[in-house]
């Protein structure tokens, strides 16, 4: 390595940084501030939608500037209009409500499954979630997500949650038989933070039925596997199924902070004028970044893109990696469009460093698995580079450590 890491004595120590400051950055290429270049294929976890410098966005945004940032809720915003039009059209959903983040996005989720409950008499509301599950980071999300190491130091926990494990509908049964007080199910369609776990069609189908069955609320966190990054709108538009409650935000702006619950029918008017709100929620300059995303992935084709060259990646990396595949050491490549993982048999962690000291961005989730979460925009030849670059230092990896 040659840069350095900027000292931080006054930023609050939150995050094990690599030791580099990114400066510009084109399209799903950045520059540190050493000038050295490095192919992206986080996209600020799954954020940066359409890739950095978009021309057509740095425009929008300059011209937002300059017209309003902020005005907040006390008035009408005809940007959240527009935005809220073109979810509802993609998602076949109903309304939405707009925040800045995606635990806020989950807190109102939980907040609407609760007074779900209330206003059907239920005192004690309770919400089903998941093993491996991540939902933020907030006292309430936190709860609601599963790894021990975002709760520690933070108890009491927030009550009413129950855990299952995934993709398996007659635990999900099991764990709620008998009890009244079961109002919603709340999920990520491909768990990120927990690994890139797909839940299975058949299990959202079946989940989607017992929703039904039993007047609970389906919750979908698409807050990372959404806008776009398997190939379809929203995740899971796969399984031809649709949530009563979806949560949005990373790729929603393209990197300026937007967040969103998108509500069919079953919870469009569960809250009334004085049960939720956020001052910076919905702001202009927010509402035109996702205007002006979701303009850009359709005149460019990026729900396409992320599936053909999401294929082509996986398909690539399954090829290169074959006797690593064999030997046992890559456990499994999963995920879908531009939302990769791949598992290895060990702790891998130290990949990320290496990755950087060969030019290329990634992350390591849930101790054992390779995430790639790239812009939308990126090509077949940049995917050919991931795989030319990342596979050997797996490969080397698993020779070092077997
Ligand atoms: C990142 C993430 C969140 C939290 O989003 P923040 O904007 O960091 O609060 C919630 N759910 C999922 C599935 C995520 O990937």
């Amino acid at each position: 390595m040659t840069a350095t890491a900027p000292s931080s004595p006054h930023v609050m120590n939150t995050y094990g940084r690599l030791p580099i400051a990114l400066s510009h950055g084109r399209g799903c290429r950045v520059w540190d501030t050493a000038g050295r270049e490095y192919l992206d294929a986080l996209g600020g976890i799954a954020v940066n939608t359409v890739g950095h410098n978009h021309p057509q966005l740095v425009a929008a945004l300059q011209d937002q500037v300059t017209k309003l940032i902020h005005t907040s809720n006390y008035y009408h915003v005809p940007l959240q209009e527009e935005l809220a039009k073109l979810l509802v059209e993609r998602s076949g959903m109903t309304n939405v409500f707009f925040c800045s983040t995606g635990l806020e996005a989950n807190e109102a989720a939980l907040k609407l499954a609760r007074k779900f409950g209330h206003d059907k008499g239920i005192e004690r509301p309770e919400i089903v979630v998941y093993e491996k599950a991540f939902h933020g980071r907030s006292i309430a999300t936190l709860s609601a997500t599963a790894n021990p190491k975002v709760q520690a130091g933070f108890g009491p926990l927030v009550e009413g949650f129950i855990r299952v494990p995934i993709n398996n509908i007659e635990q999900l049964k099991a764990a709620t038989a008998n009890n009244p007080n079961v109002i919603a199910v709340f999920f990520e369609a491909i768990q990120g933070e927990g690994g890139v776990n797909p839940m299975h069609m058949d299990y959202l189908r079946d989940v989607r039925k017992l929703c039904d069955e039993r007047d609970w609320l389906m919750m979908i966190d698409e807050v990372q596997c959404g806008m776009g990054r398997t190939g379809k709108w929203f995740a899971h538009q796969w399984a031809g199924i649709q949530p009563d409650v979806m949560p949005l935000a990373k790729g929603l702006g393209s990197g300026v902070p937007v967040g969103a619950v998108v509500t069919g029918p079953k919870a469009a008017n569960i809250f009334a004028p004085g049960n939720h709100g956020s001052t910076f929620g919905g702001n202009p300059l927010a509402m035109r970044a996702g205007v002006e995303t979701i303009r850009i992935m359709e005149t460019e084709g990026l729900l396409a893109n992320a599936a053909t060259v999401g294929q082509h990646l996986k398909d690539a990396l399954a090829r290169t990696l074959a006797v690593d595949i064999a030997a046992g050491g890559v456990k499994e490549i999963r995920g879908q469009g531009l939302m990769l993982g791949i598992e290895l048999s060990k702790p891998c962690g130290v990949l990320v460093q290496r990755a950087l000291d060969a030019g290329l961005l990634i992350s390591v989730t849930a101790d054992t698995v390779v995430r790639m979460v790239p812009s939308l925009t990126l090509t077949r030849a940049e995917a050919d580079e991931i795989v030319a670059k990342l596979c050997p230092l797996i490969s080397q990896f698993l020779k070092e450590n077997a």
